[in-house]
């Protein structure tokens, strides 16, 4: 094993213990936890290695690095996820290699990403992203959308050619009221997700919980947690 195939799959096997015992805590079966790796800022080189160990779903949040990476890697078996601020003038690329956009957050990129989804004959996996920074109609510092803005949206998506809606992301915020308080977030989120749910009973995903905070994420019901930091490594610089 080359050094950094065994520090990956040594950090791998510490999230994974963290994800089992958070599990555990919450009485939930290991297997409603899906970890997506962030790959954001490494190589195509490492996203080989977690894939050789077992890794499935790989996220990235720009495009500019995401779109080499998903090619040098088109041979692996894996799920891309899209989890960054997306412009509608990178949706072209974006939906010729994600397999789900975690990141939709208005009307105008879910037509874009519509009509790209059926130029391309794809179908593409949509969560609406939550901003719990933002008021309730306004919109997050770091994307997202404000919780009275979810039900229209997903409306949207859910009647969309090529598109389909799959559930809620969401970042634990740095401002505004669930500033600091991340298990206060992730409730708030799964309690939409669950109104959610009572409209678009397929769109079961909550994607929630990062490196720091992935425990509270699995305790108030998370299904998928990406992880970067804690697989990969402190990122060289802000990504
Ligand atoms: C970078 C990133 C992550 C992973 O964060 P870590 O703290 O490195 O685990 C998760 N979600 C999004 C949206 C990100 O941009």
């Amino acid at each position: 094993m080359t050094d950094r195939k065994a520090q990956l799959a040594g950090n791998l096997a510490k999230v994974e213990e963290r994800i089992a015992a958070a599990c555990v805590a919450a009485g939930r079966k290991r297997e409603e936890v899906t970890l997506i790796v962030v790959t954001k800022t490494y190589p195509a080189d490492d996203v080989r290695i977690l894939s050789e160990l077992g890794v499935r779903h790989v996220a990235e949040n720009r495009d500019q690095d995401a779109a080499p990476k998903a090619e040098a890697c088109s041979d692996l078996p894996l799920s891309w996820h899209f989890v960054g601020q997306l412009q509608t003038n990178k949706v072209r690329s974006v939906v010729g290699y994600a397999d789900v956009v975690q990141s939709v957050d208005r009307a105008r990129l879910v037509a874009a990403l519509s009509k790209e989804a059926v130029r391309q004959e794809r179908e593409l996996g949509c969560l609406i992203q939550v901003a719990l920074d933002a008021e309730e109609t306004g919109r997050g510092e770091r994307g997202g959308v404000g919780t009275g803005g979810i039900e229209e949206l997903a409306g949207l998506v859910a009647g969309a050619p090529g598109l389909r809606l799959d559930g809620l992301m969401t970042v634990a915020p740095l401002t505004g009221p669930y500033a600091g308080r991340e298990p206060a977030a992730f409730e708030r989120l799964m309690d939409l997700s669950t109104d959610l749910r009572s409209a678009h009973p397929a769109a079961n995903m909550v994607s929630a919980g990062m490196s720091a905070d992935l425990e509270q994420a699995v305790a108030a019901g998370a299904t998928h947690v990406r992880v970067g930091t804690a697989v990969l490594g402190v990122r060289p610089r802000l990504g």
